[in-house]
């Protein structure tokens, strides 16, 4: 029989809709793009997506920046990390959170992955005695939450201030209370594969009014600060407008236009996410050989990627599944691979960091596969998707047991 094959991509988000598309013209026909062009008594739409952020997460204060790596190195420097510094963070992430621990100077400081696909909580507290650390950069990769009372009670006890990474987790929650409103900062990516989407883009809350003062100046406020809305009170700037340097990142109002509405739909649009993770995730239950990431009841996901491992499989095992599912429409990425592959990166690859070994994330890594779930696809081509990657998961762990 001919084998059934997938036809979506799993690169193609949904179209920007129409209400933000009529937003960004109106924008446009303005002139007024940056953020501190703005007519008399105008908020502007920056300034309104940061109030509306903040809301969203109820932090006290918002920035709108230039991108989600700008949020996480702006967030540093305004902690005051700097050259030589050492920064705790996850072995298991991407490429931008490393390099905006290096962006300050300050060096990564590798801590080991669960199965959970979350930060070893126990290497954490091994690695905040020894390491001399003050700062956890905190990536929730792959919108996987780790026991956030738990990390939280062990940062406080050793002192380590936490900046959370929720590239992967805008709109996700941790015993009902919203990823990013744990630690002293939240830092979120509004990037195209990302959950809203202006091309490119970042967030940064807090309710710590110093850090977000420095932080607005370091963004390239200049002495217009006052008109940010989402900010600390006016005089909070005075001990930091003249010492703080101007690093520009700013976000503008074009994207902010498209990421209000955005924003406003963003509810309904982590429904359907989940929809197609929950389809996936009960397709390959049960499947031989392969186990299934289970979430924490305390967490509410967003389920916008699927991850699954394949413990024991063979390097050319997994070359096989990925390959045979490629032919069938279906494109899984292998963390496990020596060399970096498109997105997909390891902790051994960033060699601009002091080098370190974590055998037990490698031998997570070794098995971990990873899928997107675009909005573009529906319930049935997820169901599809895990017929496809159940059936080549099996064939290719049937032949290895014979
Ligand atoms: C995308 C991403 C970021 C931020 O990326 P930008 O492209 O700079 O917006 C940060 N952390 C993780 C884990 C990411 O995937």
């Amino acid at each position: 029989m001919e084998k059934t094959v997938f036809k979506g991509s799993f690169t193609q988000q949904e179209p920007i809709p129409e209400a933000a598309i009529e937003a960004a013209v109106e924008v446009m026909r303005s002139g007024r793009l940056h953020r501190y062009n703005l007519a008399p008594g105008e908020a502007g739409e920056v300034a309104l997506l940061e109030e509306e952020f903040a809301a969203f997460t109820g932090a006290n204060y918002c920035l709108a920046v230039a991108s989600g790596g700008y949020a996480m190195s702006c967030a540093l420097r305004a902690m005051g990390v700097g050259h030589g510094d050492k920064v705790l963070s996850n072995g298991f992430t991407l490429a931008p959170v490393p390099g905006a621990i290096a962006s300050v100077g300050a060096d990564p400081v590798f801590v080991e992955t669960t199965e959970a696909l979350t930060i070893d909580i126990d290497d954490l507290a091994l690695k905040a005695e020894t390491s001399g650390a003050r700062v956890l950069l905190l990536s929730h990769m792959r919108g996987h939450i780790c026991d956030m009372a738990r990390l939280m009670s062990v940062c406080d006890a050793a002192g380590i201030d936490v900046v959370e990474d929720c590239a992967h987790t805008m709109g996700a929650e941790w015993d009902g209370v919203p990823s990013g409103r744990h630690g002293r900062v939240g830092c979120y990516s509004t990037q195209t594969y990302k959950h809203i989407n202006s091309g490119e883009g970042g967030l940064i809350v807090s309710d710590d009014a110093e850090l977000m003062a420095r932080a607005i100046i370091l963004s390239g406020s200049y002495m217009l600060y006052p008109r940010h809305t989402a900010r600390p009170p006016v005089d909070t700037f005075e001990n930091v407008k003249l010492t703080t340097p101007n690093v520009s990142g700013r976000m503008d109002h074009l994207r902010a236009s498209i990421l209000r509405v955005q924003l406003a739909d963003l509810a309904a649009q982590v429904d359907r996410w989940n929809a197609l993770y929950r389809t996936v995730e009960e397709g390959l239950r049960n499947t031989p050989g392969l186990k299934i990431v289970e979430r924490d009841p305390r967490e509410r996901i967003v389920g916008s990627s699927i991850q699954f491992l394949l413990p024991g499989f063979s390097p050319g095992e997994i070359g096989a599944v990925v390959e045979a599912c490629r032919l069938r429409g279906v494109e899984l990425k292998w963390f496990g691979a020596e060399e970096p592959v498109a997105f997909t990166s390891r902790y051994d690859s960033w060699r601009y960091a002091p080098a370190q070994r974590l055998p037990r994330t490698d031998a997570i890594l070794a098995g971990l596969m990873d899928m997107r779930l675009p909005l573009t696809f529906s319930v049935s081509d997820a169901g599809l998707i895990a017929e496809i990657i159940r059936d080549e998961v099996q064939s290719v762990h049937r032949h290895a047991a014979e």
